[in-house]
């Protein structure tokens, strides 16, 4: 009656969501305060002020048929020019307008380039720990995720497991930098390495293997760290791209592709993006949205509320014997679960009223994953739950 494979997406929700709402019936019974949710990645920072001034503005001058109404299905013009030259003046690239493709977001975004780039069996490599929608939005458009583990000293990439996991299948490589669940960013190094790898594999397959840069927390990183611009190192490579964490507007659905000249087939695979736009129904991303992205590219939310949030965290943690990598950028901490099974560590933190997620979801076990993008008063006010929950595993 209908579509088995939908109806099990649509009937089992995911972990995250799961905790989410616990927290909610929690926090009607206790009292919000009293619970201390680190499930979601929802910016907890307000969009800087020009986001508001900017729709104040369109929403006084604009005609409001050109205001609400749709743009060209790829996106509007000085939109798209905007976003290239705030890119070409940060990476001293070379986009014009029409390398980009205005989307609703990063999930469209991904959806829409593994649609265009792949046929049935392809397969697309991702590295875990991975954000959990990944297998759904390469499996929904008929291809295979093929899962390579990082490395379980730093969370890096394992160039060697990467470079065995090429088949001649081998459509793409999704990197997440800085990554959701991990907060690592892949250095210039690895990133090279990576690279060099493609390179090689698609001279001797003969063919290309995209290297698609999902990009959402671009921008969120602490302690002046470099996050390489991955067009310069590989030609191959397309950028899908969200202004909901750097300008804090999730709820927007507001994003997009870009596909560099350079990428092999330029003329085919930038039509073939608009054609996967086309068949998920995704033309022409919200109106308001791109105007005020016009107006407010280059802008971000406070990135230091983040990194006070991640110190505040971390220097708790270390005192209480809590393994944890110090995460260079995202608003996430993947923390060693003191037990083998994180899911039993997480319902142990809910009896003192601590949210964590546990990493089974992310393809990497063993780990959970604490969303720091809270106010830093909610932080304040669980660091002594968290004492009691490591007093209770005996690590002080
Ligand atoms: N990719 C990663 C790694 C994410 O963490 C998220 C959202 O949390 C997305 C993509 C989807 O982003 P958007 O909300 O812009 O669709």
């Amino acid at each position: 009656m209908v579509s088995n494979e939908m109806y099990e997406l649509g009937a089992k929700s995911s972990v995250i969501r799961e905790i989410f709402e616990f927290g909610k019936k929690r926090a009607a019974e206790i009292g919000k305060e009293n619970v201390y949710d680190y499930s979601l990645g929802n910016p907890s920072v307000p969009a800087p002020e020009i986001v508001n001034e900017t729709i104040r503005e369109l929403t006084l001058n604009m005609p409001t048929c050109e205001l609400h109404g749709y743009t060209s299905a790829v996106g509007d013009n000085g939109t798209r020019q905007a976003i290239a030259d705030n890119l070409n003046e940060r990476f001293g690239t070379h986009f014009t307008m029409n390398n980009l493709y205005m989307t609703c977001g990063a999930a469209a975004s991904l959806c829409i380039t593994f649609r265009a780039l792949t046929e049935k069996d392809d397969e697309i490599i991702i590295f875990a720990p991975y954000f959990p929608e990944y297998k759904v939005f390469i499996t929904s458009q008929g291809a295979k995720a093929v899962e390579v583990k990082c490395k379980a000293e730093d969370l890096t990439i394992d160039l060697e497991a990467f470079e065995k996991a090429i088949t001649p299948n081998t459509k793409a490589v999704v990197l997440n930098s800085p990554n959701n669940p991990s907060g690592v960013v892949a250095s210039e190094e690895i990133v090279k390495d990576m690279c060099a790898i493609l390179e090689r594999k698609q001279k001797e397959y003969g063919k290309s293997i995209f290297l698609i840069s999902d990009e959402p927390y671009r921008e969120l990183v602490y302690d002046d760290v470099e996050v390489p611009y991955l067009t310069k190192y590989y030609d191959n490579t397309i950028v899908c791209y969200s202004f909901s964490k750097s300008l804090s507007l999730p709820g927007e659905r507001i994003g997009y592709i870009l596909v560099p000249s350079e990428v092999e087939n330029f003329e085919l695979i930038y039509k073939a993006v608009c054609g996967a736009g086309r068949s998920l129904g995704y033309v022409c991303a919200p109106s308001m949205l791109q105007f005020v992205i016009r107006k407010c590219v280059g802008h971000t939310g406070d990135v230091n509320a983040y990194k006070r949030n991640r110190d505040i965290l971390l220097d708790a943690f270390n005192e209480y014997g809590f393994k944890t990598a110090k995460p260079d950028g995202a608003f996430y901490l993947f923390m060693r679960s003191p037990v083998e099974s994180a899911s039993d560590f997480c319902e142990s933190a809910k009896k003192y009223n601590l949210l964590l997620v546990p990493s089974d979801s992310f393809g990497f076990p063993g780990y959970v994953r604490i969303s720091y993008c809270v106010a830093e008063d909610m932080i304040r006010r669980s660091l002594p739950a968290f004492k009691k929950l490591a007093e209770e595993y005996g690590l002080i």
